[in-house]
Parts: C-alpha cells; structure tokens; sequence
C-alpha cells in the first residue's frame, strides 16, 4: 500500500507516484510525510508565538511573500506531545534567510511594542 503524502490518496502497491499531485508516494502517512512541500528540503523554526493567530499571520506573510512556510503547534499540532505549547513558524530552510528579513522588516513597520524601550534618549 503505498499514500501521497499531499492529498493523502491511497494506491496499491507498484504505483509510484500521484498522478494528481505528480509526487513520490510513500509507504505510510506519518506526520513527517504528510506535511506539504518537503521534497527536497528540510523545514526550519523561524521563531515561536504563544498564539496561533500571530503565527498565522507571520506565515500568511511569508507566503505572500513567496516564501514556503507553516505553521505547526497549537491547534495545528501534529506533534501534540512536544508542542502542546508553542506555536512555532516553520519555513524552507532555503528560505531562512530572506524569511528572518521579511520578518523583522513587517514587525519594525508594524509599530512592535518592544520599540518603545529604545534607551536612546539623548
Ligand atoms: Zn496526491
């Protein structure tokens, strides 16, 4: 038995690949195979929030930016055990770098409240 690991299809052994995804299929779903555009690269943390709905919109962003990213942990969990918590950004990791870029840049502009502290009063 072989599954897509997008669509989550189930074909019989000897089909090779999803003719509707046009991907690999792998022998079991586990929750490293089902996550979405892993094919050739290893997803990194960009950061963590302590809610989902920042981290939605960060990964919002970041895909909007061209940027291949999810989000995992607390109402998406997959790993419910490790995450239960937190909230974690996950991008391409050929993406870090641009992904931390586009990061700072939308929260300088988005008046972070962390900006006032500045102790630059002189
Ligand atoms: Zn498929």
């Amino acid at each position: 038995m072989a599954f897509c690991p997008n669509c989550e299809a189930e074909y019989r052994a000897g089909i090779t690949a999803c003719p509707d995804c046009n991907i690999e299929l792998v022998s079991e779903l586990t929750p490293e195979t089902s996550v979405h555009d892993k094919s050739d690269a290893e997803p990194v943390k960009l950061r963590s929030f302590r809610n989902s709905a920042e981290a939605e919109m960060v990964s919002e962003m970041l895909e909007q930016n061209g940027i291949r990213s999810f989000v995992e942990g607390g109402e998406f969990a997959i790993i419910p055990s490790s995450f239960s918590q937190e909230v974690v950004v996950m991008v391409d990791e050929r993406d870090f770098a641009r992904a931390v870029e586009l990061y700072e840049a939308f929260f300088n502009s988005e008046s972070a409240p962390s900006a006032e502290e500045k102790t630059d009063n002189q």
